[in-house]
């Protein structure tokens, strides 16, 4: 089913979604911990990774080694294991089941909120799993979960071949696809999500089953968005990959924070007139208009940027880069500086068919008032030029524009400052939201946030699914869920 502004905003008004606001994931089968009472070395003697067991001296070290968000939350797993095969998962998902622990997953760690740290269970660390192969004649890749993007595009680029990876390099593949993937040019690839064509999942039972659209495809259809609620634990992607565009170009621009009428006035017209990949970034001090052009040739990705090189009367940028001819190295591993690990992370956001200066006037008090030069609002929007006709999944809202509010900061004595901020600023964007992403919301902020990133029909197939292939409720499910 392809997505469209008007089926998804019917879909956001349907009336089926007040008959599912009550309804939940799972119920509290496994809810343990009986972790006291585990031999633990019965586990250890049948995984070839490594078990460590809470309680023992390298655990709390080990724990923090589970996140990428400096901010560790106050939830422990009873014992971790960094799998070393798809045995491994099978055999740590059997004894879990035997001592009635939940099961979390973690895959590179990157999930804003620390999804994959959950209080008591089992925590499956699946980052060791992480061969990468590519048929280059198929153009096809299977990528296990603890694959980064910038790992699968140095093993496309030189084949000529790419794929919509997360706008930080360091992200890990298994998370951001099963959440949906705004990747690179998704505006012309689709959310990564699409390009899953099968899957390699260890289920509840520890099977390790295939689905693709003969087999399971009910499976498939959750692995395509479903995010930290997946029902399963994916030990390989099977996907269909791209060609590289042969000219990537980039236009930058960047105004003071004292320009913002003016630039907030000239949003609208960009995105009407720079069919390309927009995103705009507004801090305390200034804002920073970026492009990406993803074409055949270097007239074409020009021709894409070239609204850009004309500013409205009264408005000079401080700094202007246009039309600069950029490697895949410079693009894949431009919006790098925010994926190192060590600073305390902040964020959330929207979905929103609003124009970009509408939003902007929702939320000019908070950038303004941004706890530090490191808050940030940011607008991103793929600009769809040819729609793919994406397949019916879980990844059902999607809207013109993506809003992510994000914070980062070094003392946890700014906690509180920071994580106020983005809350406040993204209620101040509520009237105008369509729904949110999973892969980049706060689903701590309310029990139904989780069900706001989805289709009312999206989210009631999801339960169901939960139901048919979880029934046990050994996976943790989404934050806030039980
Ligand atoms: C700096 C940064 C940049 C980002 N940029 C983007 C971006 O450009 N586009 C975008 O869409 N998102 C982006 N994200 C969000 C990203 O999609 C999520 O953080 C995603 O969870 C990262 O994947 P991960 O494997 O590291 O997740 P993890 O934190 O390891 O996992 C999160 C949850 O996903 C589930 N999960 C992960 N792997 C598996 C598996 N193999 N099987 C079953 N369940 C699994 C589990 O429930 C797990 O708890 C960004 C995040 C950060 C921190």
């Amino acid at each position: 089913m392809a997505i469209t502004r008007r089926s998804l905003l019917q879909m956001i008004a349907g009336t089926s979604g007040a008959l599912l606001a009550g309804r939940t994931f799972g119920n509290s089968n496994h809810s343990g911990p009986r972790a006291g009472t585990v031999d633990w070395t019965q586990l250890q003697n049948n995984v070839k990774g490594r078990v460590v067991v809470r309680g023992r001296a390298d655990y709390e070290s080990d724990r923090h080694t589970m996140a990428w968000n400096a901010v560790k939350p106050e939830r422990f797993p009873d014992a971790i294991v960094h799998v070393a095969s798809e045995n491994d998962v099978s055999e740590a998902i059997r004894f879990a089941r035997r001592h009635k622990l939940k099961v979390a997953i973690r895959g590179g760690g990157h999930n804003w909120h620390n999804a994959a740290l959950r209080q008591g269970g089992v925590l499956l660390d699946l980052s060791r799993l992480n061969q990468l192969q590519v048929d280059v004649e198929q153009r096809k890749a299977v990528v296990q979960p603890g694959v980064t993007g910038a790992a699968f595009i140095a093993n496309l680029a030189p084949h000529w071949l790419a794929f919509p990876v997360g706008h930080c390099p360091n992200v890990g593949l298994s998370g951001f696809l099963l959440n949906g993937g705004l990747g690179w040019n998704y505006g012309n690839w689709g959310p990564s999500c699409a390009s899953i064509e099968a899957l390699d999942i260890v289920d509840a039972r520890g099977e390790l089953i295939r689905a693709d659209q003969h087999r399971n495809a009910d499976l498939l259809w959750a692995a395509r968005g479903a995010g930290p609620g997946f029902f399963g634990v994916v030990t390989r992607f099977h996907l269909k990959v791209f060609p590289l565009p042969r000219a990537i170009l980039r236009s930058s621009l960047v105004y003071p924070i004292e320009d913002f009428d003016k630039v907030a006035a000239w949003l609208p017209e960009i995105a009407r007139s720079v069919p390309a990949e927009l995103m705009f970034s507004f801090y305390n001090r200034e804002i920073e208009i970026q492009a990406w052009a993803f074409a055949d040739t270097v007239a074409d990705a020009r021709n894409a940027l070239q609204a850009l090189e004309t500013e409205p009367a009264g408005l000079h940028a401080r700094s202007k880069h246009l039309n600069r001819e950029s490697s895949v190295d410079e693009v894949f591993g431009a919006v790098n500086e925010n994926s190192g690990p060590g600073p305390r992370y902040a964020g959330d956001g929207v979905w929103s068919n609003a124009s970009s200066q509408d939003l902007l006037h929702k939320v000019r008090d908070s950038i303004l008032a941004a706890p530090s030069d490191s808050s940030w609002v940011e607008f991103h929007l793929p600009q769809v030029q040819v729609r793919p006709q994406l397949p019916d999944m879980a990844f059902s809202v999607f809207a013109s524009i993506h809003v992510g509010v994000y914070s980062n900061w070094n003392d946890a004595e700014h906690d509180a400052a920071n994580r106020a901020w983005v809350r406040s600023t993204i209620a101040s964007l509520e009237p105008l939201k369509v729904g949110y992403y999973v892969g980049e919301s706060d689903l701590t902020v309310a029990a139904n946030r989780a069900q706001q990133c989805f289709s009312p029909s999206a989210w009631g197939k999801l339960i169901e699914l939960k139901r048919k292939y979880d029934p046990h409720n050994v996976f943790f499910s989404y934050l806030q869920h039980p």
